[in-house]
Formats: structure tokens, sequence, C-alpha cells
């Protein structure tokens, strides 16, 4: 379980989270939504230590990780992220790109860390396409690889931002179908996404950000039906 109370994160004198209290419970899968600029990014990124906090606490499973000093590493073990720009390695095949991490972190080498990528290849529907290069995979392909790539670091939370935004409209149902076979198989996430209908159809819990702050979160029937919060109802009119 990951719990965040009071994260405050500024840049500069830019204050991009001002204050964001929130659980992601076991098996939970939360969605954030809110306008450009309102911190989604960034509060990913504070949840896996990628970006230091300046005030609040993230604490996953009771320990502390915006403790200052900490080692972040098995932190960032086991809360996996995927980024819309899938930043795959391009002088290395799909396979080899996901086995790098499990064999210099986890020290998996040959056969063991291989079967794991194998399986994870084939239940993305990739099978045919562990030894290709990034560049011969189309970008539903690839931003797949790049999901395989962290679940083989076993992660026990994952995060993904706006994944499927940078994908051509007809490649970004495969990359959802994804999404929705690691929630069925109560993997434990939290999504930035500007997919509205994906968010209604599968969010356990969606949070409005608006500004740095939770403006709003509800399950995503009371959300997306009766929002309660006028910033919410105009960013909803908006996207919707
Ligand atoms: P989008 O929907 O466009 O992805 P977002 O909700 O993810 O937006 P963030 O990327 O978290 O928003 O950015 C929130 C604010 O923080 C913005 O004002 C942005 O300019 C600022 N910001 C983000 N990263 C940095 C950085 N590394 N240095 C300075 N300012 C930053
Ligand atoms: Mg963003």
């Amino acid at each position: 379980k990951l719990s965040l109370s009071g994260v405050v994160k500024r840049f500069g004198e830019n204050i991009v989270l001002d204050g964001v209290s929130m659980d992601v419970s076991a098996g939970e899968m939360v969605c954030l939504i809110g306008p450009s600029g309102s911190g989604k990014s960034t509060l990913l990124r504070c949840m896996n230590g990628l970006e230091p906090v300046n005030d609040g606490a993230i604490l996953l499973d009771g320990f502390d990780i915006a403790e200052p000093g900490i080692d972040l590493a098995p932190v960032r073990r086991r809360i996996g992220i995927v980024f819309q720009s899938f930043n795959l390695f391009p002088h290395m095949n799909a396979m080899d790109n996901v086995l790098l991490a499990p064999r210099r972190v986890l020290g998996k080498t040959g056969g063991e860390g291989l079967a794991a990528a194998e399986a994870l290849f084939e239940r993305f529907g990739l099978r045919d396409h562990m030894m290709k290069f990034p560049d011969q995979l189309s970008g539903g392909q690839q931003q797949r690889v790049a999901v395989i790539r962290a679940l083989a670091m076993k992660p026990e939370i994952m995060l993904f931002d706006e994944i499927t935004s940078a994908l051509d409209p007809e490649l970004v149902g495969e990359v959802l179908d994804a999404l929705r076979a690691l929630r069925d198989e109560g993997m434990t996430m939290v999504l930035a996404t500007h997919e509205m209908g994906f968010a209604r159809e599968l969010a356990d819990r969606v949070c409005f950000l608006d500004g740095g702050r939770i403006v709003e979160a509800a399950s995503p029937d009371v959300l997306f039906s009766e929002p309660k919060e006028d910033r919410t109802r105009a960013f909803l009119r908006s996207v919707l």
C-alpha cells in the first residue's frame, strides 16, 4: 500500500504539488486526470522517488520513501514506471531491452530471467517480436515492450504516465488492453491518463488534479456522473 500525505513539490518558486494526500491500496487502479500542468506527471515521479519532494510523506508499506537520503534502488524495484515516450534502447532488441534491468539489478543471468521474459512477451501478444529492434516495431508494440520491461522487475506497484498519448489512435486499444489485463490480474496501478473512457471503465478511483491539488477523488461513477466541485465539472465539460 502506498500512502501520500501532504506532499509538496516545488520547482523554484513554482508550487507544483500543493499538499497532495492519497492512498493506493493493494490491487487498486487509481487514475489521475486533470488539465495540462496540473501536476500528474510530477506526482507519479515523486511516487517512486524520481523527484525529491519538499514536504510531506510517501509511505510504502509504512516506510517513508520521501525521507531524504534513503536508498531508492529498492523503491524503484518495487514501483515500476512507464512513460509516454517508451525510452527503449534503440541499439538493443526487445528482449535485451527487457532483460537489461533484471540482469543488472536482480543479477538474473541466463535461463530464469529469460523464461520469465518470454512469458511476458507471450502474455502481451509479442511472442513473434521479441528479437526485433525498436525501429522494427510499431508504436503500440514498443509501448507494450516498455510495459514488459517494467514488469520484468516484478514490481508491486506500476505507475503509467500517459502511455497512450504518443500513439496513433488505432494503436491505443492494444496498449489499453494490456493495462486491462494487468488490472484483472490484481496489479496495483496509478495511471495519469487523458483516456476518460478508460478511466471510467476500469479505475477503482479517479482523482481530479488541478493546480497541484486533488480537487476531487471518487469512484468513476460518481466523479464522471455527479462531480461535486465546479472545477471538476468545468474540466469534464472541456474534455468529454
Ligand atoms: P500534462 O497533462 O501536460 O502531462 P501534468 O499534469 O503531467 O501535465 P506536470 O508535468 O506534472 O503536469 O507539470 C506540472 C508543473 O510543473 C508544470 O507547471 C510544469 O511546468 C512544472 N514542471 C514539471 N517538471 C518540471 C521541471 N523538471 N522543472 C521545472 N518545472 C517543472
Ligand atoms: Mg504529464
